[in-house]
């Protein structure tokens, strides 16, 4: 394993109005590298008054306009340019949020990067198709609707996927025409910087997109009780989220939060166990299991249970694991320290709760570096914490079942319902058992399939609202009714 010196990206500054720009009490943190925890750089430690500031800025972008009120051809214009410039700037993208997060640089390069331009050409194309309806009203008036946006948009996003999670949000909340202050998370806050580089050349006009850098307890929570923020659109953990709703009720402003998960991955008897074990495998350590969708908990019928564990230690146990700069790298360092002092945390509980450890349970590493082994337990019950609380890491849990009723059961048995999955050839079965799962999305034969036209969203504990698709632009768009007489 190699881990090269951290690179400098340039020091990170918040963006207000247009401008980028030190916080006002001038003060920064160092930004680490999960794979070296050395210092990429220094970052802007914004405060309550410079989202106050980003708030002024973004309220008179749109009140004042041009943003909400130019001609939908023009608005696309600029999201397409964004696109153009995302791609553009690709390595550059590619290699912050391969440096910030420690996810491996083939993966950077081939989905976020790739996506984040992919949704914004998405929702550019929807925004001259936002049409209002004309409804019977009688023959002396006319009645019809007009779509319209909310106004200011706080974006908060997570550590796992920075340039994603902000994009599903940037770019719908813009084509709708409102306007943005956006906090990324504070370890892996590089992209977002660099995002709002190139949506100023693009053309966005200042005001309109606005980044504040900065921590959760003071510039996250002052976005709940801000009188100029309209609406919030959060992504993080169920805690989090839960703070974050009570603390907004006073304002009354919009919420909708995407929240944390606990999926569960069900293999049936009659399923191609070759496909579905690297299915699994996937699902439960794509991204070293940070991933809010992850197959986190394997319910596997038992008839095939030993064969499956099997199979997949064997894969676990063959993975490259290492330097993410590395193409050869499959599986990066968990982002950031208390990322990984959860994992072993986990480890431990799952020891002492009598679970049995199949494969990995250590950092499996010597030298710096937040790397942890792709780790299964078997032997667990369906009561246990480690089957029942997100751990956000590379543990996966294995749990026997008999019948497709039990495997229904246990899989809905957690507080969670955002993602889950099975795998079978029987159609029956597989519609059948996906209807009764309670869950945002359900994968048949396959994980973490997405289309830019698909959303995804939370049941349970794991949050409300849509992100994606047609859905996904609802979110930041609010109907205004007519009545004209025409007597
Ligand atoms: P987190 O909740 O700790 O932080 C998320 C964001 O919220 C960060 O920007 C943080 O600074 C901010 N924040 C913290 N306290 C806040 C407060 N009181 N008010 C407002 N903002 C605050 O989550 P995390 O550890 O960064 O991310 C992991 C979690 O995110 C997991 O639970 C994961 O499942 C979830 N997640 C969900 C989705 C989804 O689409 N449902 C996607 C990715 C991650």
């Amino acid at each position: 394993m190699t881990n090269q010196p951290a690179r400098a990206v340039g020091d990170g500054q918040l963006f207000i109005d247009g401008k980028f720009g030190p916080s006002d009490s001038g003060k920064t943190v160092e930004d680490i590298n999960p794979a070296t925890e050395l210092p990429i750089c220094q970052v802007a430690w914004g405060g309550e008054s410079d989202l106050d500031r980003a708030v002024q800025s973004a309220r008179r972008a749109f009140d004042v306009g041009p943003w909400p009120t130019m001609p939908g051809k023009e608005r696309a214009g600029v999201l397409y340019r964004i696109a153009d410039g995302i791609e553009a700037a690709a390595e550059d993208l590619a290699l912050r949020e391969t440096l910030d997060v420690g996810k491996p640089i083939t993966f950077t390069r081939g989905f976020d990067v790739r996506a984040a331009a992919e949704i914004f050409r998405y929702y550019a194309g929807m925004v001259e198709q936002l049409e209002g309806a004309a409804r019977p009203a009688g023959a002396r008036s006319l009645q019809y609707t007009r779509r319209e946006p909310l106004g200011v948009v706080g974006a908060i996003t997570p550590f796992n996927f920075p340039l994603n999670l902000a994009v599903n949000k940037i770019a719908p909340a813009l084509a709708a025409g409102n306007t943005v202050v956006h906090k990324p998370a504070e370890q892996t806050p590089l992209t977002a910087l660099k995002l709002a580089e190139i949506m100023a050349e693009a053309g966005l006009p200042e005001g309109v997109h606005n980044v504040v850098t900065g921590d959760g307890a003071t510039v996250g929570a002052a976005f709940s009780v801000h009188p100029g923020i309209d609406k919030i659109s959060f992504t993080g953990s169920t805690a989090t989220g839960k703070r974050l709703i009570a603390a907004a009720a006073g304002t009354l402003k919009r919420v909708t939060v995407e929240l944390g998960g606990k999926g569960a991955n069900l293999i049936f008897d009659d399923a191609d166990l070759e496909a579905a074990v690297q299915s699994a495998f996937q699902a439960a350590f794509f991204n070293t299991g940070q991933f809010c969708m992850s197959g986190s908990r394997l319910l596997v019928h038992r008839s095939v249970h030993d064969e499956v564990v099997d199979r997949l230690a064997a894969v676990a146990e063959s993975v490259p694991i290492g330097d993410p700069l590395d193409e050869a790298t499959v599986l990066g360092p968990l982002a950031h320290r208390a990322q990984l002092d959860k994992v072993i945390e986990y480890v431990g509980i799952g020891l002492a709760e009598g679970a049995e450890l199949r494969s990995g349970g250590s950092t499996g590493h010597e030298g710096p570096g937040f790397y942890h082994q792709p780790t299964i337990f078997t032997g667990v019950t369906p009561e246990m914490r480690v089957a029942q609380e997100e751990i956000f890491g590379p543990i996966l849990t294995v749990l026997p079942f008999d019948t497709d009723e039990e495997a229904v059961e246990i899989a809905n048995g957690t507080p969670y319902g955002l993602a889950s999955g099975l795998h079978t050839q029987n159609i029956r079965r597989a519609h059948n058992v996906a209807a009764q799962l309670q869950s945002g999305i359900v994968w048949v034969n396959t994980w973490a399939q997405f289309e830019n036209s698909t959303s995804f969203g939370g049941y349970k504990s794991s949050g409300y609202g849509r992100e994606l698709g047609p859905e996904g632009i609802e979110e930041y768009l609010q109907y205004k009714t007519v009545y004209i007489n025409v007597d």
